[in-house]
C-alpha cells in the first residue's frame, strides 16, 4: 500500500511504497538517493566504531557504557556524543598502558589498544599520556 511518509533527512512528505511486498513491508526512510546519501554521511560523521570485544568486557563489569546503535558483527557503533565515552577511553587507555592490568586476556588487551585508537583518531590524541600516544598510528 502506498503511504505518505517524512524523509528522514529532509523532512519533506513523499509518497513511498513498501520495500517488501504486502502491508508488513518496511518503507523508505528517505525521500531520495541524495537524502540517504547525506544522512548515511552525517551519521558516519557522529559515530565511531569499535571493536566488540573490549566493549563486552566493559559492559560486562557493569561500568557505563556506551549504547550500540549500529548492528555489525564483530563492532559496536557508537555515538560521538555519548554519555559514557568518557568513562570507556579511560577504561581502555587503563588496560591499553604498559602498566595496566597483566592477567586481562591478550585478545582484551588488543581490542582495548583498537579502541583507543577508533575513539582518538577521531577525537584527538593531544592530552593522551606519553604511552598512550605511542599506539597511535
Ligand atoms: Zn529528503
Amino acid at each position: 500500500m502506498m503511504m505518505t511518509r517524512k524523509c528522514e533527512h529532509c523532512g519533506d512528505k513523499f509518497l513511498a511504497y513498501p520495500n517488501r511486498k504486502g502491508t508488513t513491508g518496511t518503507y523508505p526512510r528517505f525521500c531520495s538517493r541524495k537524502c540517504y546519501t547525506a544522512s548515511r554521511r552525517e551519521q558516519a560523521m557522529a559515530t565511531i566504531k569499535i571493536p566488540d570485544r573490549f566493549w563486552i568486557d566493559h559492559l560486562e563489569r557493569a561500568l557505563p557504557t556506551p549504547t550500540d546503535i549500529g548492528d555489525f558483527k564483530n563492532h559496536v557503533l557508537i555515538r560521538r556524543d555519548d554519555p559514557a565515552i568518557g568513562e570507556l577511553l579511560d577504561d581502555a587507555e587503563h588496560y591499553a598502558h604498559p602498566s595496566g592490568p597483566d592477567s586481562a586476556p591478550r585478545g582484551v588487551i588488543a581490542s582495548a589498544k583498537a579502541t583507543v585508537r577508533a575513539i582518538r583518531n577521531v577525537i584527538g590524541w593531544d592530552d593522551a599520556c606519553p604511552a598512550i600516544k605511542a599506539l597511535q598510528r
